[in-house]
């Protein structure tokens, strides 16, 4: 009887233990009211931190490309700026500032040097701030940049902005993290590793448990895979979702809860598994294409996933051995 009772009561300790280690290890993401945003609209997402939200659409033509979002941080005696936009939209984000502070922009962050998100240096510069990005993205900067910049104004139809600016590259490097916080603030940078582009970082919050991802994590069918690391990018993402996280302010697309950073992991994952099927089955890229069908992702994005060529292609280079990680972006 005692054995037995012995018995029953350690299967309940167990359970019980069980129960907790799950309910731990499943953890839902905090839920959270998601602002709701028009295009360009700014939002105060949290005390002293700004989003605003930049115009694109996979699915309507008619929505022009308003960059990259942007959000800012208000310290105690200056801002900083996540993301430099283009230079053009940068303007536009400096006026936004101006109606949230009258304090000084004193750094911008580079969550790489693409130029929807490094291009608008220029601008910040000229208004007294400082350019920060991971070392891969100053180095990219410095080597692609100039002639990615010329490239864009010898375009007949380039972009006026950059025909008229020049370009501004990274003042201050970081090779794994750097910090800000003047007690009333706190942004740290992180570099995660190969992800969209070898440079990619983040910009993390703690005190408001937000994460500024760049085009590492977007809200939509917005991701350009020509220098990424599609395998490396699952890790980066994986090292993302361990950080305690309530809202993602994505490189483009709307703010989002936690659950995102896992949309956009998965993405990747199905992605890669689908198209090593077919490589396996010695099927050519097109019949790949063609067979490609995730229902949740075109319940996320609104579009297919066949649709998705630049990122099907890619990832069918990456796993048939034609892609030489080390050279992207150069
Ligand atoms: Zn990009």
């Amino acid at each position: 009887m005692f054995r037995r009772l012995l018995i029953s009561v350690g299967a309940l300790v167990a359970v019980v233990a069980l129960a907790v280690v799950f309910a731990q290890e499943k953890k839902e993401p905090e839920k959270v009211d998601l602002p709701q945003m028009k295009f360009d609209d700014v939002k105060e997402i949290a005390p002293g931190v700004f989003f605003r939200y930049s115009s694109i659409s996979a699915t309507d033509k008619t929505v022009p490309f308003g960059g990259s979002n942007n959000t800012w941080v208000v310290f105690k005696d200056y801002v900083i700026v996540i993301d430099a936009n283009f230079p053009k939209e940068a303007d536009d984000v400096l006026a936004a500032i101006k109606k949230t502070t009258d304090k000084p922009v004193k750094y911008v962050f580079d969550t790489h040097h693409h130029g929807d998100h490094a291009w608008g240096n220029t601008v910040w510069a000229k208004a007294g701030a400082k350019v920060i990005g991971s070392k891969d993205c100053a180095r990219l900067l410095k080597t692609s940049g100039p002639k990615d910049w010329k490239a864009e104004q010898d375009k007949v139809d380039g972009r006026a902005d950059i025909k008229k600016n020049e370009l501004k590259l990274v003042d201050q490097d970081f090779s794994d993290t750097l910090a800000l916080d003047d007690g009333t603030q706190r942004v740290e940078f992180h570099f995660l590793g190969h992800a969209h582009t070898p440079g990619d970082a983040v910009a993390y919050l703690p005190k408001h448990k937000i994460l500024c991802t760049g085009d590492m994590c977007v809200n939509g069918a917005f991701n350009y895979t020509g220098h990424a690391d599609t395998a490396s990018w699952i890790k980066v993402l994986q090292k993302a979702e361990k950080f305690d996280v309530k809202l993602v302010c994505p490189g483009h697309g709307p703010v989002a809860d936690k659950d995102v950073l896992a949309k956009q992991r998965r993405w990747f994952e199905d992605l890669r598994a689908a198209v090593k099927q077919g490589i396996d089955d010695k099927k050519e890229l097109k019949d790949i294409t063609a067979g490609l069908r995730f229902e949740w992702y075109e319940k996320w994005t609104g579009v297919p996933a066949k649709s998705r060529d630049e990122n099907i292609e890619h990832v069918y280079k990456e796993l048939t051995g034609k892609i030489d990680h080390s050279k992207l972006g150069l």
